[in-house]
């Protein structure tokens, strides 16, 4: 299992880490200005959101007159966790079934994320079921079947090419049935030209509001960390389909980009749940807006 830390090592010492010594420790000028800048919009924190960030830290620096570089980082810290939301806990609970439609585009992590989640709420106690909605690819059944074991939770799938939608309902019939509280549904994500990915989900999320006319009751979209601000532009085609209500971020182990995470809630305006921060069943965490901040910045041995 590995550590919100331990995850971010590379984003850390990439450019977050860096940003320490670009300040330098006398008086920053004009030069580690620049710098900081250009560190940031590496780490993909992205141009207007690293702007406004510029911009904030120059007035706080000339109002507060700081000059020195724990300071400064300290400055940097509380504006960048600002900038962060405060997570709300998901919409899944206060109902008979509650309802989780999962997006992305394939290789994002989507079932990898699904499993994780569904064994962390597992080990809370509930009861989830989950659907395995990508019927178009024979691979993604099996995937979710296996993660499905892996969490210990029931998998409701169709043979692969059947529709969707039919999966779905089997799967609230499944759910009801064995008095399951949270149904995890997976969505076909693959991007070829003759496939229209939006009317899909589309089709899917009409099926569950036709059994259940308030779900779902969360719409999680799945971004792939390393792909940086290309996610941004998948993203936004995702909330004109469909209502998004949030954002669960893979790869931040084996990516330099973690700043994205800044562009996603500024220029989104989703907030992130959950962060992946490896392969296995127990590496998906809480998003937690302070701890990730301090592991941006953490000092400490780098082995
Ligand atoms: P899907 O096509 O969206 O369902 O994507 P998968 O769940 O199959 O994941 C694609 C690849 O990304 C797999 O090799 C996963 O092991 C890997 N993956 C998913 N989440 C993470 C993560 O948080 N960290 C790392 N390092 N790999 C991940």
């Amino acid at each position: 299992m590995a550590s919100l830390r331990d995850g971010l090592k590379r984003t850390r010492q990439s450019f977050f880490g860096r940003i320490a010594q670009a300040i330098g420790a006398t008086e920053i000028d004009e030069d580690s200005w620049d710098e900081v800048e250009a560190l940031l919009l590496q780490a993909d924190v992205g141009v207007s959101t690293t702007m406004q960030l510029i911009e904030t830290m120059r007035g706080r620096v000339r109002r507060e007159g700081i000059t020195h570089q724990d300071q400064l980082i300290a400055a940097l810290k509380d504006e960048l966790r600002k900038l962060l939301m405060e997570p709300q806990p998901l919409n899944l609970s206060g109902r008979e079934l509650s309802v989780v439609l999962i997006a992305g585009v394939n290789g994002s992590g989507k079932t990898t994320s699904i499993g994780k989640m569904a064994y962390r709420m597992r080990l809370n106690n509930r009861k989830v079921i989950l659907a395995a909605g990508d019927t178009f690819r024979a691979a993604a059944i099996d995937q979710l079947k296996l993660w499905g074991e892996r969490a210990g939770v029931p998998v409701i799938a169709g043979q692969p090419g059947s529709d969707p939608g039919a999966v779905v309902y089997d799967a609230i019939s499944a759910a009801r049935a064995r008095g399951a509280e949270v149904l995890i549904v997976d969505t076909a994500g693959r991007l070829h030209s003759n496939f229209n990915l939006m009317a899909e989900l589309v089709k899917v999320r009409d099926v569950l509001r036709k059994v259940i006319p308030d779900a779902p009751h969360e719409t999680l979209l799945v971004l792939d960390g390393t792909t940086g601000q290309n996610a941004l532009t998948q993203a936004k085609k995702f909330q004109e389909a469909v209502a998004v209500t949030g954002v669960v971020v893979t790869k931040l182990d084996s990516t330099a980009k973690g700043g994205m995470l800044f562009a996603i809630q500024q220029e989104l305006g989703l907030p992130v749940h959950y962060i992946g921060i490896g392969e296995s069943m127990y590496d998906l965490v809480f998003f937690n807006p302070t701890a990730f901040v301090d592991s941006l910045f953490e000092n400490g041995s780098e082995e």
